[in-house]
């Protein structure tokens, strides 16, 4: 199984960058902020705080999650609930740092994301989060950093939130971001981390970069 490990702050262009190159390369595809968000959509429903760590921790236990791991297929689910679109309201981003402190969540998301992973049915899975280089796959044959510009970072979430403006969105990825490297750093690569900087290259030329360091690693 080869695993493709790629971490970034907010608007680096992880997801959709790590998207299409798992379906260059052949691979599975998993979204691991989605399962944060996920929970924290959950929470919100049930009217419990995302803060309130007990409660989390016991709202865990019984956490319905399925995601699709086919890069053709965004799926997310909570029990019956297809929670694909609702998990990217601003309202979740604005909460998901909460839930992400949890040390009883991040256990949970981290044995849940090597399950995923090795029950794929894919020759090899590209996998994008946080923490992924360093505490989830830290063993895995490809590890990469990809970063970009704050401005740039901020331009391109601006772009992909309807009806949001610059100032609020710089606010919003600023404090995500400032609260989640509290518990993972993802700005500074870890030592055999690949940096990968794309404030000024394409879409395409990005999961170029990373398809060729994949290929590169591996016999593919
Ligand atoms: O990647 P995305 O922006 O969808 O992630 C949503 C949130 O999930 C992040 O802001 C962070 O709080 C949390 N997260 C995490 N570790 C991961 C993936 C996401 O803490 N591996």
């Amino acid at each position: 199984m080869i695993v493709v490990a790629i971490d970034g702050p907010a608007g680096s262009g992880k997801s959709s960058v790590a998207r299409t190159a798992a379906t260059q390369l052949g691979f599975g595809f998993l979204d691991t902020g989605a399962a944060y968000r996920a929970l924290t959509w959950w929470a919100l429903d049930r009217g419990i705080d995302p803060s309130d760590e007990r409660a989390i921790a016991v709202l865990l236990e019984t956490f319905p999650y399925a995601i699709s791991l086919d890069p053709a297929r965004e799926r997310v689910s909570v029990g019956e609930v297809d929670v694909a679109v609702a998990i990217r309201h601003p309202q979740i981003s604005l909460a998901v740092s909460a839930i992400a402190q949890n040390l009883r969540v991040r256990e949970w998301m981290k044995e849940s994301a090597r399950t995923l992973v090795t029950n794929s049915g894919f020759p090899g899975v590209v996998a994008e989060g946080r923490d992924m280089t360093t505490v989830v796959f830290p063993d895995a044959s490809t590890r990469i950093l990809l970063t970009a510009r704050e401005d740039v970072r901020i331009k391109r979430r601006a772009g992909e939130v309807a009806g949001r403006d610059l100032a609020e969105t710089t606010a919003s990825v600023r404090e995500r971001d400032a609260k989640d490297s509290n518990v993972v750093d993802f700005f500074t690569a870890a030592p055999g981390v690949t940096v990968v900087d794309s404030s000024d290259i394409s879409f395409s030329e990005t999961v170029s970069a990373i398809v060729d360091i994949v290929r590169a690693g591996s016999d593919l």
